[in-house]
């Protein structure tokens, strides 16, 4: 992973480029180019041989204009401060794109959750939250998965700011297990919201499924659930890959096959099972660097951030693209790219399924409530699909790349909630 260390400068320019671009004030923009909040703890956790460890965690506050602060929170041996203040930052622009009333955060914590026993991991976890405890809270800033975090995690979360505060607050985190106030079509969200605008995009492109060739960096739980739906409308996923490596066949892979012989092993293999019996395919083995250079028509990189770059970008050859990690194409990668006419369904709109689920968890939560699968189902669609109308509109009447017209629309939301404290026009002016 290069230019990891600058991720958040390559965010903030980002940010300026698309300002620009959308013509907003630059009192907005100056908003958004510092975190509100940064908090570093270390994290003392004891290890099942008896020592102590100390772990780095973080979390970020990014901006608190539209709503208490939202995000998840990621174990990796990569997360370091730049990195949550950037992904921070693109929560704010996600949640505002999609209309919820909520700022944008992130957090993490410096570690190899596969080196850990589960017993360790859940005192990780409770340590995070001890740590963390008084500047999360329902009202404040929520929490919830990310890179190698789940459900799992997050109901111990829940259950150590409970102990903490001596009072049950689901709505402190969202992605909960079901049975612990966890809201249906969570842990599908990401994925169904990105298989919702590559629908959309295809309707508009004039896409026949089987004809396009889709290759996919990253089986996690979105690449998953993004990969289940676009096979199921006929899509072929020729190429797969997880953090050890890819495979590819021109004829397409079976994913149900793939994913439950991945949660088996823990590794992508090339096969095809009938019930419980599972037989490899005929496969090309590839590494990712491969995989996202490959002859196909849509691309998903649904990993980490920083994946195509100045260097690899002039040989990227598929001709869209669709962000289902955050942040996978740095800022003047992108600009390659677009010269050389691709799409790219940005990731502030193709990977905004997960908030807006956790959002309708926090809802149910508060009110008591709950709503059924078909119901969570059906306003994710209506809410994802309206972003991406007005997206795609604005892209195409004002030539201007998705990114720069997703970027647009979170600027004007941003920005009328900063001029109703009144502007420097305002006070300047007494307008
Ligand atoms: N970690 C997810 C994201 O990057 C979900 C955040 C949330 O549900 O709050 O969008």
């Amino acid at each position: 992973m290069s230019n990891q260390n600058s991720i958040y400068q390559d965010a903030l320019n980002r940010l300026r480029q698309m300002g620009e671009d959308a013509g907003t004030s630059p009192e907005v923009v100056d908003s958004l180019m510092h975190a509100e909040t940064v908090v570093t703890a270390s994290l003392p956790v004891r290890m099942d041989d008896g020592a102590m460890r100390y772990f780095t965690g973080y979390r970020c506050h990014y901006n608190s204009v539209l709503g208490p602060t939202k995000g998840g929170i990621r174990f990796h041996p990569q997360v370091n401060q730049q990195e949550v203040q950037a992904l921070a930052l693109w929560m704010t622009i996600k949640c505002a794109i999609a209309g919820l009333p909520y700022g944008g955060a992130k957090g993490g914590v410096e570690v190899d959750p596969k080196n850990l026993s589960p017993m360790e991991l859940e005192r990780l976890s409770r340590a995070y939250v001890r740590a963390m405890a008084d500047f999360i809270g329902p009202d404040i800033d929520i929490p919830a998965p990310d890179v190698y975090t789940n459900a799992r995690i997050m109901g111990w979360m829940m259950d150590e700011y409970k102990t903490i505060k001596r009072q049950h607050a689901p709505a402190v985190i969202t992605g909960k297990p079901i049975s612990l106030g966890g809201s249906l079509g969570r842990d599908e969200a990401t994925g169904r919201g990105a298989y919702l605008c590559i629908r959309e995009m295809a309707a508009r492109l004039g896409w026949v499924p089987a004809e396009i060739r889709v290759a996919i960096q990253g089986l996690g739980n979105a690449g998953y659930h993004v990969a289940r739906l676009l096979q199921k409308d006929g899509y072929r996923i020729v190429a797969i890959s997880d953090s050890k490596g890819g495979i590819y066949s021109k004829d397409g892979f079976d994913i149900e096959s793939i994913w439950r012989q991945k949660i088996k092993v823990r590794q992508v293999q090339a096969v095809y099972c009938e019930h419980t019996v599972c037989e490899l395919v005929e496969h090309q083995k590839i590494s990712n660097t491969e995989l996202l250079e490959l002859d196909v028509d849509l691309l998903i990189p649904a990993a980490l951030e920083g994946v195509i770059t100045t260097e690899n970008a002039p040989n990227i050859k598929a001709m869209h693209i669709a962000e289902v990690a955050n942040g996978p194409i740095l800022c003047e990668a992108e600009n390659i790219l677009l010269e050389q006419g691709k799409l790219i369904l940005p990731d502030v709109l193709t990977n905004a399924g997960g908030v807006i689920v956790s959002y309708f968890e926090w809802v149910q939560n508060r009110s008591g409530y709950s709503w059924t699968l078909e119901e969570i189902r059906a306003r994710l669609e209506e809410i994802i699909i309206k972003a991406f109308n007005e997206v795609w509109h604005t892209s195409m009447h004002e030539e201007r790349s998705l990114r720069s017209a997703a970027y647009t629309m979170a600027l004007r939301r941003i920005g009328d909630a900063v001029a109703a404290h009144g502007t420097r026009e305002y006070f300047n002016n007494g307008q």
